[in-house]
């Protein structure tokens, strides 16, 4: 039997708990304190695919991401709370625009199967199919049908729902006595810290110094019967304004904000209210600050080049770590969850394909180990 601490209950922990459970020898114990969990405030967009990102590594990475969940739809049993395949329209201000997004949409279908189809949609077509938008905001869009809206709250649930892990909840520290390490005192074969931006504070206490920052995320939720959106309505990112994900019918989430400079705060802010709702208000017909009936709020870890980090520990033959997932942790998160875990059952991974070294999300200067 092998004894394995995760700490951390969002998608990342969720993900490696599911994975490793496939392994009747390992038991699994995870800690979670779930305070601004990432994973339940945010949005649920997958939809990667019609990215500027320049990078690489994470589009490789948030590929094999979006196409993991329908294997896990299948796996986990996973219903369409949890995770609803509803296609995503990218809308553009200009046809320039629009005609360079189709550009990038077809030169990366080919690729990427997950895509699904993908159409331009004309401003009258939008109309036609989104009532409830302003559609001479838009000179058009692109729809791409495998676009997808996770509820993280859910899924984890659902997921974990799957495993025979033991959930504790509670904070979770670390410690190193000889070749043995604790966690709450208790000592594991192996641990795997998936705990967001909180991943600094405990590696802080095995004496290294992770270059992870806290980002405040705040998202709106509006309902009233008279706005007419459907549960399995397409996510819509429109150029320049917030984006609108529908959570049921005649429901909507307006966001997310990216505030850098917050900490670890999660005070819901009147200002970021009115900002998030006035761009609302740009693009849906006859939205009202009455309608707001939640705000969400989550802290993302986020790191310098904007990229997640995954794999072993530098220095620890038995302590794994994911962090930095940031905006887009939950098109990551399953891929890095699934890939902690083969590594975890020594089973090979092929890291540098996906992220660069944890080392280099290390600062040398701090490191007293
Ligand atoms: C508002 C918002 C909108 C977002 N929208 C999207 C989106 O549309 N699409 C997308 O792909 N991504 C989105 N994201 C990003 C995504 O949610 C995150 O990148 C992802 O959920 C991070 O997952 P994680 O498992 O690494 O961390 P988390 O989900 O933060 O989970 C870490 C867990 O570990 C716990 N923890 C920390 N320290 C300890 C400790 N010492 N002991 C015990 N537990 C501890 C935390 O409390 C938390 O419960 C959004 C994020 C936010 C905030």
């Amino acid at each position: 039997m092998t004894k394995i601490a995760i700490i951390g209950a969002g998608i990342v922990g969720a993900t490696t708990a599911f994975f490793l459970d496939q392994k009747a020898d390992n038991q699994i114990t995870i800690f979670d304190e779930p305070r601004g969990q990432a994973t339940s405030a945010a949005a649920g967009i997958i939809s990667p695919w019609l990215s500027k990102r320049r990078n690489q590594n994470w589009y490789r990475l948030a590929n094999v991401g979006a196409a993991l969940y329908p294997q896990l739809v299948n796996m986990a049993q996973l219903d369409e709370q949890a995770y609803a395949s509803v296609g995503t329209l990218v809308t553009r201000t200009t046809l320039t625009k629009l005609e360079d997004l189709w550009q990038l949409a077809q030169s990366r279908s080919t690729a990427a199967p997950q895509m699904g189809h993908v159409e331009q949609w004309s401003q009258q077509q939008i109309e036609a199919r989104l009532p409830f938008l302003k559609a001479d905001q838009f000179n058009g869009g692109v729809f791409v049908s495998g676009g997808a809206r996770v509820d993280g709250k859910h899924l984890v649930t659902q997921l974990l729902a799957h495993t025979k892990a033991s959930l504790v909840q509670q904070k979770a520290r670390i410690a190193q006595r000889q070749t043995q390490i604790l966690v709450n005192q208790e000592s594991f074969d192996k641990i795997v810290i998936a705990s967001g931006a909180g991943a600094a504070n405990l590696v802080r206490q095995l004496g290294l110094n992770l270059l992870v920052r806290p980002q405040k995320g705040q998202l709106i939720e509006v309902a009233d019967q008279h706005l007419a959106i459907k549960k399995n309505m397409p996510v819509i990112m429109p150029e320049g304004e917030r984006d609108l994900i529908a959570c049921g019918p005649h429901r909507l989430m307006i966001g997310a904000t990216h505030e850098n400079d917050q900490a670890f705060d999660l005070t819901v802010s009147n200002a970021v209210i009115d900002d998030l709702l006035s761009s609302g208000q740009n693009v849906i017909e006859g939205l009202t600050k009455s309608m707001i009936t939640n705000v969400r709020v989550g802290t993302r870890a986020y790191t310098n080049d904007f990229a997640p980090f995954f794999g072993k520990l530098t220095g620890f033959s038995n302590i794994w770590i994911a962090s930095g997932l940031g905006s887009s942790g939950l098109t990551t998160g399953p891929a890095i969850g699934k890939m902690l875990a083969q590594d975890v059952n020594d089973e090979p991974v092929d890291y540098p394909s996906f992220s660069l070294p944890v080392s280099n999300y290390l600062s040398s200067s701090a490191r007293n180990a």
